[in-house]
């Protein structure tokens, strides 16, 4: 342990973002980066704790206590070998994740947990500027199995990593024409800018990983003929079909999925151009964001930096307790209101409204209608005249996904579907089909980076395991 009285010494810092009014010009990361010295004065706060609860809150099983000590002593090199012993891709992590591992942390018993998200994305930084975290780790010894992994967000990419080192020849299919899944196209570069991307592909190119992007499989190539071709599949197409709200006036030009609209700008900053006719644009409009969460935020930061008249973001469920509720205590996920950087920029919000109808003029949306709920014994009831009506010329839909994409790979391969829609799995990501895995978003619907590397990593390992048992001559077919 470092220093035993860090944590009384030491209060928490988190790291500063850059003034709005900066911000909104630009679409750079939002977050300032704290020097090294700053990090490591907060590394010192861990108490290298008996039971690190920290530990327990990783989906990933990161090694917390043993790379903030190591940060502290100024041993980066090995803080980086024990950081990239349980995260494939740290420095995604490291801006994106939102930290279950800070809200178990002991020392968030009193609120000031150690700021472990910080100290994960400084190491993964300093590795990538002393060209340490790029690395190859090619495997010494090939299987002489190939392995087709289809879809390369984070669960793809992980277990891709993770398969080329262990050996086996991996070929990468991707729909969209570059890769990285929902954090190429999903997650605005405000948030994570792309060369993120780029330089972990790099790597894994070198590590023998096959990339072959704008491929769907299910259309272009069959679920069938890549079974024959492959002694393994790894599913890991996300759960991208969005939950829609058919109510009145859906059909106005001016509503649209969030994706469609975030997917454009994420390709504008990246360079392509987006076709006039099809292009959804905030500028000068009053925006209406439908849902709360993450992908809602992102299109309210999206909106605002394009130039909105005014953001409004609209939640159907109550607005959440400032504070800790007894019934949620330390060290459960809390249940608080959040602000995220993209709201304090500027944007309404308002709770407990679920919207009814979208108004037209001319064919032209103008506004929506909604009223205000209750929710009596889990049950959501309309207030008797609380009817609410705002302008509006463009409404973006971010209620969430029902699940993968059935049609095409997934009803070819005949894979069974859980109570939920999502691809079925035992607990080393074999679905029902023989040789055919699935991770991420695929097997349990929408979540995090997080998870989805660490399903990444645990599939990889059931593919590992399941291609040592089955004879060579055995194929994923047979
Ligand atoms: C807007 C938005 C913002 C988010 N922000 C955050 C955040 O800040 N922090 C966080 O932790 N999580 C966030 N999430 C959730 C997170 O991005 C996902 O949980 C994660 O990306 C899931 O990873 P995945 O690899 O399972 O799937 P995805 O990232 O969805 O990748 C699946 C890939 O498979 C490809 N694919 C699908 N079908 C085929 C096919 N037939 N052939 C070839 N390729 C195919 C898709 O094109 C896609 O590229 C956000 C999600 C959204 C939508
Ligand atoms: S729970 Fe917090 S203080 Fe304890 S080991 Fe983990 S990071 Fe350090």
């Amino acid at each position: 342990m470092g220093d035993p009285k860090g944590f009384l010494k030491v209060s928490r810092v988190e790291e500063d973002d850059r003034s709005v009014e900066e911000r909104l010009h630009d679409w750079r990361e939002v977050t300032e980066h704290a020097p090294e010295e700053a990090v490591r004065a907060q590394a010192s706060r861990c108490m290298e704790c008996g039971i690190p609860f920290c530990h327990q809150g990783c989906p990933l099983g990161n090694l917390i206590p043993e790379w903030n000590d190591l940060v502290y002593r100024g041993k980066h090199a090995e803080a980086t070998r024990r950081l990239h012993a349980t995260n494939n891709f740290p420095e995604v992590t490291g801006r994106v994740c939102p930290a279950p591992c800070e809200a178990s942390c002991v020392l968030n018993i009193r609120e000031e947990p150690v700021t472990i998200k910080t100290v994960e994305r400084t190491i993964a930084d300093l590795a990538f500027a002393d060209g340490s975290a790029l690395t190859p780790h090619p495997a010494s010894r090939r299987s002489g199995r190939r392995v087709a992994v289809v879809g390369s967000g984070p669960a793809g990419l992980a277990a891709a990593q993770q398969l080329a080192r262990a050996g086996h020849d991996v070929t990468l299919f991707e729909r969209d024409d570059r890769i990285g899944g929902l954090l190429r196209y999903g997650i605005p570069d405000f948030k994570m800018e792309k060369g993120i991307i780029d330089r972990r592909m790099e790597q894994m190119r070198a590590e023998g990983v096959v990339f072959h992007a704008g491929v769907d499989v299910g259309e272009a190539i069959g679920g069938d003929r890549l079974r024959r071709e492959f002694d393994a599949m790894v599913l890991a197409m996300g759960a991208r079909a969005p939950r829609d709200l058919p109510i009145p006036g859906r059909e106005l030009p001016g509503v649209h999925f969030a994706m469609e609209f975030l997917v454009q700008q994420n390709r504008r900053v990246a360079g392509d151009a987006v076709n006039a006719k099809t292009a959804i644009l905030a500028t000068g409009k009053r925006v209406v964001v439908i849902g709360g969460g993450d992908t809602g935020s992102d299109c309210v930061g999206t909106s605002l930096r394009q130039g909105a008249a005014s953001v409004t973001q609209l939640e159907l469920m109550p607005k959440p307790s400032l504070v800790r509720v007894p019934a949620n205590p330390w060290p459960e996920w809390p249940l608080v209101l959040r602000t995220s950087s993209s709201q304090e920029e500027g944007c309404e919000r308002d709770w407990a409204v679920s919207t009814r109808a979208f108004r037209g003029e001319g064919g032209r949306l103008v506004g929506i209608e909604a009223a205000r709920v209750v929710f009596e014994g889990g049950k959501m009831q309309s207030v008797p005249g609380s009817d609410v009506s705002l302008p509006t010329e463009l409404v973006l839909l971010a209620m969430g996904f029902v699940g993968p994409e059935r049609r095409g790979l997934v009803e070819q391969l005949g894979t069974e579907l859980d109570a939920r829609g999502n691809v079925r799995t035992d607990p080393t990501g074999a679905t029902s089909v023989p040789g055919v895995f699935a991770a991420g978003d695929t097997s349990r619907g929408q979540s995090l980076v997080v998870w989805a590397i660490a399903d990444g990593r645990r599939v990889a390992a059931g593919v590992d395991a399941w291609l040592r048992q089955v004879p060579m001559a055995r194929a994923a077919n047979g």
